[in-house]
């Protein structure tokens, strides 16, 4: 018998996971794909947020700023990458000066101190290629970027390195209430049972909640689709550049990643279901609005597009609460933006208050260990004249470049493959190496990467199973680019 199941493998699944691993309690977290941050919590913008943006009143407004002010702890312990590179939210007009005071005045309701307006010349003094038509921003020093599923990798090897379990290809379909709590049955009708569970199930948790018998609320997907340009293009801005916040969102942003791409997007969709299709015509749209904010965008940079789908819940704020309906039976629901940032808070709200209230006893693991050593870290590339020398060793040979976009060595692939969670896709290779995420986008390394696996595994890895075969359609290179192009020459 467990003490916890948690069902769901994203970020907030794995955080509490990790947190519930610090003491002596009996943890599995069970999740239906192949790998753990699978859902929202791997098609984001990454954005460690100021927490400015939500209203005190709602949860997710308090938690955020809680959230935030653990990552860089977190990342000296985890290596997950995290980066406060500050963030603007930019006004073009003299009329938004007022709504900037709004933020500035609920930043601080929500506790924050590294927020001010600022003007013309601070704004580009900070970000010299931000569109020089603009007035006044709100600044965030300690906003930031982070590599969310990396994030959510190192959570999940800790926690396991702390005594928690993994089961991963586990959906679960059937909840019963038991005297001792709970049975939750997967589909290859394996039980575990536990005294509670934790319901961080992303854009099902309506159903999973449902089937525990609770169905207080419902969760409504909200699509959102980026383009992502190539490594170096994100070296031309210093921060995170929002637009003015909507009711559907913050809005169209301009951000470098954390491993130095640049990221443009999301748009803010609601769809019944949740699609993750990317479309020309909203690409479009981002494209041209984040042309307001710099003209230093280049389409001719893109590598990828991908879609995002936001697990907005119908109260509008994140549900973060044990079941009045099903005792023992705790929801993390509605997790929207800001969840990545808010995740630590709402580890230590369920670990440290829902679930003693509930009747958890915390008796401290005196073997716990914090720390995880990193797959990779941020690096500056190599000349092609020499990476192509390391590329062209044997495959076997450790500091052979199994991928020569990105130059991740074989080392490099065989450390993640030997890590406590189970590596069985290409994908799963590529978010914890960045195999496949350069400019050719795994056409060079793909089979290499599936060579490699084939050998670790013992059995072969087809190189075409993932995501670009799972029925999700995503507008390529050629087509964007001559899309975009045609269209911006068309309205000169
Ligand atoms: C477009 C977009 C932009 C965003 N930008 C930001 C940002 O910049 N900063 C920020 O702080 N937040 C951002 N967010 C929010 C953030 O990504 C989410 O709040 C967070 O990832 C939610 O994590 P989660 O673990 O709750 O859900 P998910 O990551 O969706 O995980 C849920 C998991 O449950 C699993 N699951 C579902 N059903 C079952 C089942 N029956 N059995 C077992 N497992 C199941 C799924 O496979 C999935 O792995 C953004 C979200 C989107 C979509």
């Amino acid at each position: 018998m467990y003490d916890v199941v948690i069902i769901g493998g994203g970020i907030t699944g794995t955080s509490i996971a990790r947190e519930l691993s610090r003491y002596k309690v009996k943890t599995v977290l069970i999740e239906e794909r192949d790998d753990v941050a699978m859902g929202a919590t791997k098609a984001n913008s990454a954005i460690v947020h100021g927490g400015y943006a939500e209203a005190h009143a709602k949860l997710k407004g308090r938690l955020c700023y809680k959230g935030r002010t653990q990552f860089q702890k977190l990342d000296d312990e985890l290596h997950f990458g995290f980066d406060p590179i500050g963030s603007m939210v930019l006004a073009f007009d003299d009329d938004q000066e007022a709504e900037l005071e709004k933020l500035l005045e609920n930043g601080k309701l929500n506790g924050l101190e590294d927020i001010s307006i600022i003007g013309h010349d601070r704004i580009l003094e900070l970000d010299p290629n931000v569109n020089p038509d603009v007035k006044y921003a709100l600044y965030c020093e300690g906003a930031g970027v982070c590599s969310p599923y990396e994030m959510c990798i190192a959570m999940m090897e800790n926690a396991i390195h702390n005594g928690a379990e993994l089961f991963l290809n586990t959906p679960a379909i059937e909840i019963n209430k038991t005297e001792e709590g709970f049975d939750v049955t997967s589909t290859d009708e394996r039980v575990f049972s536990g005294k509670y569970v934790i319901n961080c199930a992303g854009v099902s948790a309506d159903k999973i909640s449902a089937l525990a018998g609770d169905d207080s609320f419902r969760i409504l997907p909200r699509s959102g689709e980026y383009m992502l340009m190539v490594r170096g293009s994100g070296d031309a801005f210093n921060t995170v550049l929002f637009q003015m916040p909507t009711k559907m969102g913050k809005g169209i942003l301009i951000t470098p990643t954390y491993h130095g791409n640049l990221l443009i997007g999301p748009d803010a969709v609601n769809e019944g279901i949740a699609d993750r299709d990317t479309h020309c015509e909203r690409l479009l749209s981002i494209y041209e609005q984040a042309l307001q904010t710099s003209d230093k965008i280049n389409i001719r940079k893109f590598i990828r597009s991908f879609t995002g789908v936001r697990p907005v819940s119908s109260t509008d704020d994140f549900i973060i609460k044990e079941s009045e309906a099903v005792p023992g039976f705790i929801n993390v629901a509605g997790i929207q933006s800001p969840g990545l940032t808010s995740s630590p808070a709402i580890a230590d709200m369920v670990v440290h208050d829902i679930l003693p209230k509930a009747g958890l006893e915390l008796v401290e693991n005196p073997d716990f260990d914090p720390n995880r050593k990193p797959i990779i870290s941020r690096k500056i590339l190599e000349p092609m004249s020499e990476a192509m020398k390391k590329v062209e060793l044997p495959l076997s040979d450790p500091n052979c470049y199994v991928c020569r976009c990105e130059q991740v060595s074989r080392a490099v692939i065989d450390d993640a493959m030997s890590r406590e969670i189970p590596v069985t896709t290409f994908d799963g290779i590529k978010r914890r190496t960045r195999a496949g995420m350069g400019w050719c986008q795994g056409t060079f390394c793909r089979a290499r990467v599936a060579a490699v696996m084939s050998e670790k595994l013992g059995y072969e890895i087809n190189p075409g199973f993932d995501i670009e075969h799972s029925g999700v359609n995503r507008v390529g290179k050629n087509e964007i680019v001559d899309y975009i192009e045609s269209h911006l020459k068309d309205r000169e």
